[in-house]
């Protein structure tokens, strides 16, 4: 006899406020904390899938906070999947794209759960269920952002001692160009060829300031340069990507597989930023990597500074590609000041360890969630004493 399929009985989000080990500077914010929306999706056959959300600074990196992502899902996500068959992920996940436009990340993090059940389901890692498992480890950069170049130097150095980061990544995008330029040169004659620096402009920059920078840059030994110019102007990615050595990296200008292609056809980076969140999933971040290897287009593993579970959905897929030329930068577990996984993730010898247990092969604290948790009874009084 055919059993029938399983289906959705609860679907719960939760924000999580977790404080970071120190403010993380960027051109469009400076973050003390970060929120994970967590998603947890229950089936009745007793499987438990979870996923996140997280965006940089609330809505300053771009149009999804985590507390729309919780909107979105309890509003209008969650009554789709309460009519999907949970062991259907792709089919489950067009039914939500034809109803919900936009809302990428949301829509990631229900993914994520989704995924993490069928993987639990079948005993199988959410690796194998997204295009099979080519590495177990996958080279993890660091942020130096303290914005002190002798701090910065001095950061680095103990990472390279501890064997955790030999890649470093320096955001750019705010302050004087020139002075900024400078403190990146001071960092990479400090390293020398013990470490790679790339810089991150997050949009910051004119095309002419950038023009002008690139030389300056590339004489430093800066490897590559992430998006400098507007993620509107594509034409101005595309001639700066064609007047230097350096490699140009698109990170916010790739929302999705449509952005992958049209940036492809006219060849306007060397390098893709994969991201889980901004490409929709890992299904569609699976199909933005395709459309990297098809144009030569080499890839990266970026963050949304995500926690525990949503580094370990990005690692999960980012160890299917067959070339990770440019490693990651999935650190955001490590910024935080508090664990909220049963078990730690492995970063040592430069890398992290890609889990390979069922589904996403990691579990959430759940005395970490009760403590970060937003709406807790404890948080709500205080806020309400101190009126802020
Ligand atoms: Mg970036």
């Amino acid at each position: 006899m055919q059993q029938s399929a399983p289906v959705i009985e609860e679907v719960e989000t939760i924000l999580l406020d977790v404080p970071t080990i120190r403010p993380h500077h960027l051109a469009m914010t400076v973050m003390n904390s970060q929120t994970l929306m967590v998603v947890r999706i229950r089936t009745s056959d007793g499987v438990v899938g979870v996923g996140e959300g997280t965006t940089i600074g609330g809505l300053s990196y771009g149009p999804e906070s985590p507390e729309g992502m919780k909107l979105a899902i309890d509003t209008y996500i969650a009554p789709i999947l309460a009519t999907c068959d949970p062991t259907r992920v792709g089919v489950a996940m067009d039914r939500i794209a034809s109803a919900v436009q936009g809302n990428n990340f949301a829509k990631c993090a229900v993914e994520t759960a989704l995924l993490d059940a069928q993987g639990k389901r079948l005993g199988l890692p959410i690796s194998e269920l997204v295009g099979g498992r080519r590495h177990d480890r996958l080279p993890v950069a660091w942020t130096l952002a303290s914005g002190d170049t002798a701090r910065d130097i001095d950061e680095a150095e103990d990472m390279l001692a501890r064997r955790r980061h030999n890649i470093f990544k320096l955001k750019i995008g705010k302050g004087e160009p020139r002075a900024n330029v400078a403190h990146v040169a001071a960092i990479k004659r400090a390293l020398g060829e013990r470490a790679s620096i790339r810089v991150d402009v997050n949009q910051a920059w004119s095309e002419a300031t950038a023009s002008a920078m690139l030389p300056l840059l590339r004489d430093a030994g800066v490897d590559l340069i992430e998006q400098p110019v507007s993620l509107r102007n594509l034409g101005g990615l595309r001639r700066l990507a064609s007047q230097t050595s350096t490699a140009i990296m698109a990170d916010e200008a790739l929302q999705g597989v449509e952005s992958a292609f049209q940036i492809a056809c006219t060849a306007s980076a060397d390098v893709f930023a994969i991201k889980i969140e901004q490409s929709g999933g890992l299904y569609a971040a699976a199909k933005v990597g395709a459309v990297a290897e098809a144009a030569g287009i080499g890839l990266y593993g970026g963050t949304m500074l995500e926690g525990g579970i949503g580094t370990t959905a990005s690692a999960h897929l980012f160890s299917t590609f067959a070339r990770m030329e440019w490693g990651t930068e999935l650190f955001g577990p490590l910024l935080l000041t508090e664990e909220i996984l049963e078990e730690p993730l492995d970063y040592s010898e430069f890398t992290l360890g890609v889990p390979a247990g069922p589904g996403l092969g990691v579990r959430l604290d759940e005395a970490a969630v009760g403590r970060f948790r937003r709406d807790r009874p404890d948080r709500t009084i205080h806020l309400l004493k101190t009126g802020s």
